[in-house]
């Protein structure tokens, strides 16, 4: 019999379509698999040659639980240079991906009692870490167009608020959180004594808005402040398994020991990946971004165009979440709609209920112009059968 915890675990609501999807590529079906949320780009060169270079040199042993010392510094460079503000190394942790890294930040900040308060549309991962860390999530449902301002916060913080969970650029909407508000959400976790947990791992894909640290923002903030970010999707670097935290030394130090007890350092090679990533020339970063920013460009041509659907351009990230309400039949799911889709059109998206808003789909730009268009074209198609 399994525990408690393990059963407070959701299955993903991904997983239905993710399924089916690969089910029907297997039977060679002409599947346009749109669910995906990693650049469809290769890792740069540089980056790959710099960890053969680690490999032939035999660094290819344990490390500092929290990384290498060159690569922390990188990350304190370049969280000064980007973000504006100062770290120590001793104020860093890498670890096994972003996401590693929040469930250590939950481990080490949340227990039974406590609240965090998470605003939806989200990424369900900080729900369930959450509840694995045996916290309450406490949903905030944002409206349209999803941008977190501090008032949709204030009503739901009470003395049991550990931490707020804040995405900017958001996965699934691609919203960018403004600064006065960020400001003011800055000033609410410091009165308040509660944590941000800032993941901030889309910051390099913005087209519209600028992309500000929470930590630099005002005074005392940085000490309330764990600063999230990885190299999965500004570098193409999903498979190597590179994210960091940077925060108060004191929770920093925590993260640590835990990390000691569970996964130790993450791979020596990828942490010499992330040294050439954070070194090395930023062009082939800047050559993605273009190509995502055509291709929203694209979708937000063609999904304006389309009176059924509501849809607000993603200011950042590589997905759009596009709202289905007027097309779902009465107790239609989002999840329904979009296993149909896949079954009559092989158009697998994500639904929305795997981000806690049901009615919606998000529909990743992480995937080739070709396969967009394809995609889109299949989608009308679906939408005026439909209706
Ligand atoms: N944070 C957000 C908002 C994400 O969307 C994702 C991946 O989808 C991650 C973190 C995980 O990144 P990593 O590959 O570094 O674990």
């Amino acid at each position: 019999m399994l525990v408690h915890r393990a059963r407070l675990l959701s299955p993903s609501a991904t997983l239905e379509v993710d399924a089916l999807a690969k089910q029907y590529e297997e039977q060679g079906k002409p599947v346009i698999n749109l669910t995906i949320g990693e650049p469809d780009f290769a890792t740069p060169e540089h980056i790959g040659e710099a960890a053969y270079k680690g490999i032939k040199d035999g660094f290819t042993h344990y490390t500092a639980t929290a990384g290498i010392l060159p690569l922390r510094k990188g990350i304190a460079e370049k969280l000064k240079k980007d973000n504006n503000v100062s770290y120590d190394p001793s104020e860093i942790i890498v670890g096994v991906g972003t996401k590693q890294i929040l469930y250590n930040a939950f481990q080490v900040l949340v227990e039974e009692g406590m609240e965090v308060v998470i605003p939806t549309p989200t990424w369900s991962t900080y729900v369930e870490q959450v509840k694995l860390a045996l916290g309450k999530p406490v949903l905030i449902p944002l409206k349209p167009p999803f941008k977190l301002q501090a008032q949709d916060i204030e009503p739901y913080i009470n003395a049991k608020t550990k931490v707020i969970i804040i995405n900017s650029p958001s996965n699934p909407t691609g919203a960018v959180i403004e600064k006065e508000e960020l400001v003011k959400i800055a000033k609410i976790a410091v009165e308040k004594n509660i944590y941000i947990v800032s993941d901030e791992i889309y910051e390099k894909l913005i087209y519209e808005g600028t992309h500000y640290s929470i930590a630099s923002l005002g005074n005392g903030i940085k000490d309330h402040t764990i600063t999230i970010n990885g190299f999965s999707k500004s570098y193409a670097m999903t498979g190597w398994r590179i994210g960091y935290a940077a925060g108060p030394k004191e929770i920093i130090k925590a993260m640590t020991s835990f990390q000691g007890q569970t996964t130790s350092n993450t791979s020596s090679i990828a942490q010499i990946a992330g040294i050439a990533a954070l070194e090395g020339t930023q062009e082939p970063l800047a050559m993605m971004k273009e190509e995502f920013e055509k291709r929203r460009n694209y979708l937000c041509g063609e999904f304006s165009k389309i009176d059924s659907v509501s849809f607000i351009p993603p200011s950042g990230a590589f997905y759009t979440f596009v709202g289905i309400q007027k097309l779902l039949k009465p107790g239609e799911t989002a999840t329904d709609w979009c296993n149909k889709l896949l079954n009559e059109k092989f158009v697998a998206v994500v639904p929305g209920e795997a981000f806690c808003t049901p009615k919606y789909f998000r529909l990743s730009f992480a995937s080739s112009m070709d396969n967009l268009k394809v995609g889109v074209r299949r989608i009308k198609e679906f939408i005026n059968r439909a209706k």
